[in-house]
């Protein structure tokens, strides 16, 4: 039956849509979905999913109906897809009667081949009638990862649609498609809509034209308002993890550039004309929490710079890819501080979540700030993350990109998994970090700490340079952390084969961070420099930096 089908899918692409060749993906989802199979598709946001089953609406005999959350949307979709020539219409709180008894009277008189709505419609009787009327070709599922719990955006109204589509009468073909499912959440929704997991379509995450970067030990604010200004007339967007972090940032860079702020927080206008202002161009940057973005087209933005660490990748990913919808190169920057891990540890301990979820949570997490510490090129890194083939490094990541020598820091991975082994794996960072510093703590003594042989083996180190040490080992997988509010430290088996003595590692010099001590040499040199500065003009020496900025700057100095 196939080919038939097929040729008219190609027909619909080139003729009605304009484009010459479907991307990479589509067409096999496409054909599966000719061939009667379920489907789930996880595609990136901008891959493409629409086509996916608009296109089988176009082909197939009787109604598609697409369930949506994204009410704001649906209009501008049945306009597109009208437009070309297919018939498509909603049904939506914004209808008044007359008009939604009017569009479900196309729909029993069979006038309508791609029907949107919002799950809550489903089980009304008006709406149910006039779908009885005629065939249902397929049920498309959008952002389907509302379904699931273990998702990040979980809709119950997304529950009750499960049950609403298990009791019609007939089975009906369902093509589930979401931007953002990782493989327990895909598993979850192939469950709950009894799709076969080999039927799940994962592809298009990668994004060759944007470029990845993470930057640790940059000042924030000094860092955020030069790149800011170095960049005038071009759009981008910069997100932050609090509501009062993003006005601060606002704040610090609306001199310096054109920005608008949004968050969740700010009254239903305003955040509109944010959104209006940055979308049409009025505006350069866009400050952000994670409320702004679902659904925005903008396709010409150049870069995504997160200035705190999301708490997972997919969130991660998702905002980032924001950026360079039209396929010209752009940048996804994050800004990592240590700081970033506890807001978002805050963050799960929080919610009311379950137990169960929470420890899901914690795990993210983790994969969120491995990515913030790999050595591995973070494109290969986000791909095999989401369970896509990683292929070769990317060649202009941050990760690719880094110059400088590696260092062979087996040693000191040596002394820091020998006291994970010590401590019984019963202990976190901080108290790993204090023992191998030899920290004079009292709890360290009360637990004993004091009497093993690592106590005091790194004490030419801070507990803080320990501490990020310890955070990269964690990236690479030497061990790994146990999902709880307090977390303790595990060895894994390439730390075990490391203590063994079989394995080197090795870490950039430039990521090894550095705290600064009274005693710095750096440090002392800036005071110096400083008090010959205040006595000169008879002032105060805090009057022309305080110690915390002196610091901060010997942190970044040239070291010899
Ligand atoms: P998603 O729902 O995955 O975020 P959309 O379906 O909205 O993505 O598509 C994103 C953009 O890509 C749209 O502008 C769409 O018209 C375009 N697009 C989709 N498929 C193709 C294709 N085969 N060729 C060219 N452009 C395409
Ligand atoms: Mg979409
Ligand atoms: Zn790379």
């Amino acid at each position: 039956m196939g080919q038939a089908l097929l040729d008219q899918a190609e027909h619909v692409l080139r003729s009605l849509y304009g484009y010459t060749a479907f991307r990479p993906g589509q067409q096999k989802i496409i054909e599966s979905i000719l061939n009667k199979e379920d489907a789930l598709v996880v595609m990136p946001t901008g891959g493409g999913k629409s086509l996916c089953y608009q296109i089988p609406a176009a082909v197939l005999e009787g109604v598609t109906l697409v369930i949506s959350p994204l009410i704001a949307l649906m209009k501008d979709q049945v306009d597109a897809v009208n437009e070309i020539g297919i018939p498509a219409t909603y049904i939506n709180s914004s209808l008044t009667k007359a008009e939604e008894r009017k569009r479900l009277k196309d729909v029993a008189d069979g006038n309508i081949s791609l029907l949107y709505v919002a799950p809550e419609r489903l089980y009304e009787p008006s709406f149910q009638a006039a779908l009885a009327k005629q065939p249902l070709a397929l049920i498309a599922i959008d952002e389907a990862h509302c379904m699931s719990q273990w998702g990040h955006d979980f809709r119950p109204s997304y529950l009750t649609m499960a049950d609403w589509i298990d009791s019609l009468p007939e089975k009906v073909q369902v093509v589930a498609l979401t931007a953002t499912a990782t493989p327990d959440v895909a598993r979850d929704i192939c469950r709950r809509l009894h799709i076969d997991e080999n039927n799940q379509h994962l592809t298009g995450f990668k994004r060759t034209n944007l470029t990845l970067r993470v930057l640790k030990g940059q000042k924030k604010t000094a860092f955020l308002q030069q790149y800011v200004e170095a960049n005038q007339g071009v759009p981008g967007i910069i997100y932050a993890s609090t509501r009062k972090e993003a006005e601060a940032i606002y704040r610090a860079i609306d001199g310096k550039t054109n920005a608008v702020l949004y968050h969740g927080g700010l009254p239903e206008k305003e955040r509109t004309e944010s959104q209006e202002a940055f979308v049409y161009d009025r505006a350069d940057v866009m400050v952000a929490t994670n409320a702004f973005g679902m659904g925005v087209n903008k396709a010409n933005v150049r870069y995504v710079l997160h200035a705190n660490m999301p708490g997972t990748l997919e969130a991660y990913y998702q905002e980032a890819g924001r950026a360079g919808r039209d396929g010209e190169p752009s940048e996804c920057m994050l800004l990592y501080q240590a700081q970033d891990v506890q807001t978002q540890r805050f963050f799960i301990e929080q919610s009311d979540a379950s137990e169960e979820k929470r420890k899901h949570d914690f795990e993210k997490l983790q994969w969120m700030s491995r990515y913030a510490h790999t050595n591995q090129c973070l494109e290969q890194f986000i791909l095999s993350y989401f369970g896509e083939d990683a292929g070769e490094p990317c060649g202009k990541c941050s990760n690719c990109k880094r110059e400088g020598e590696q260092q062979d820091v087996t040693r000191d991975a040596q002394k820091v998994l020998s006291c994970v082994v010590r401590v019984k794996e019963r202990f976190g960072k901080t108290v790993i970090a204090q023992v191998l510093t030899g920290s004079k703590n009292k709890k360290i003594e009360q637990l004993g700490l004091d009497k093993l042989s690592t106590y005091g083996l790194m004490k030419d180190r801070s507990a803080k340079e320990v501490q990020a040490f310890i955070d990269f080992l964690l990236a690479e997988q030497y061990i790994g952390l146990t999902p709880a509010s307090y977390p303790t430290i595990q060895l894994l088996p390439k730390g075990a084969a490391v203590l063994k003595g079989e394995g080197q590692v090795y870490q950039y010099k430039e990521t090894v961070e550095r705290t600064v001590s009274d005693e710095d040499p750096i440090f002392a040199a800036l005071r110096a420099e400083r008090k010959a500065l205040a006595d000169e003009q008879g002032i105060p020496p805090y009057l022309i930096f305080s110690d915390k900025t002196l610091r901060e700057m010997a942190a970044v100095a040239p070291q010899s």
